[in-house]
């Protein structure tokens, strides 16, 4: 139950060579699940291409195998969620079910800003689960411009106050691995 991973993917099919930015060790380090069972959260930033969800979905895989419930969704399926359960008068509800899993995997956070009240509801879900649930999100842009995601610096520094507080960031950097083989094969530049 729950999870909802979009694809199947593996820590075994990521190759680290291919992303020198990104510390083996660390990954293996965060695959063994401890910070989920201190509800902590890791950031996963980095431009499109460079294996941010293929890493959330693989460390969601060694949660589950670790015994742990894991949700999956995007930014936008999550937000849309609470906007609509928050018109439906039963945000609490959701906010409940929200903070049940003991991971939630936030997928593609900052590919589209947040209206302000989608902003503020968000901050209450990372509220809710706040030291009791860890949090695993994506995002294309640095911490610096989560005042831009979410419309609202103040909003966004209360969500960052909270998210950073036990946290690992990581910071991939690199070319996009999509467009590698076809800039192997001299497709592209
Ligand atoms: P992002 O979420 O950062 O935009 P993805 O995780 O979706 O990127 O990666 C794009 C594609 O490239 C996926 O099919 C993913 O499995 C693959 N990929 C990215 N980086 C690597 C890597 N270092 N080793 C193996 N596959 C990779
Ligand atoms: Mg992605």
């Amino acid at each position: 139950k729950l999870a909802h991973f979009p694809t199947v993917k593996e820590l075994a099919g990521f190759d680290f060579e291919a992303q020198p930015s990104i510390d083996p060790k660390q990954i293996r380090d965060l695959a063994a699940s401890r910070w989920i069972a201190n509800g902590e959260n890791v950031l996963l930033l980095g431009p499109p291409g460079v294996g941010k969800t293929h890493l959330s979905i693989a460390l969601g895989r060694e949660a589950i195998l670790a015994g742990y419930t894991v949700q999956f969704t995007t930014a936008t399926t999550l937000v849309a969620g609470l906007a609509k359960a928050h018109g439906e008068r039963r945000l609490d509800e959701k906010l409940l079910a929200l903070a049940k899993p003991k991971l939630l995997i936030i997928d593609e956070l900052g590919y589209l800003p947040l209206e302000p009240d989608a902003a503020h509801l968000f901050f209450q879900l990372v509220s809710r689960r706040y030291e009791t649930g860890a949090m695993l999100i994506t995002s294309n842009r640095s911490v610096a411009e989560w005042g831009t995601v979410f419309a609202d610096p103040v909003v966004a520094t209360a969500i960052l106050d909270r998210l950073l507080h036990h946290s690992h960031v990581l910071t991939i950097r690199g070319d996009s691995y999509r467009l590698r083989a076809k800039r192997k094969s001299g497709l592209i530049k």
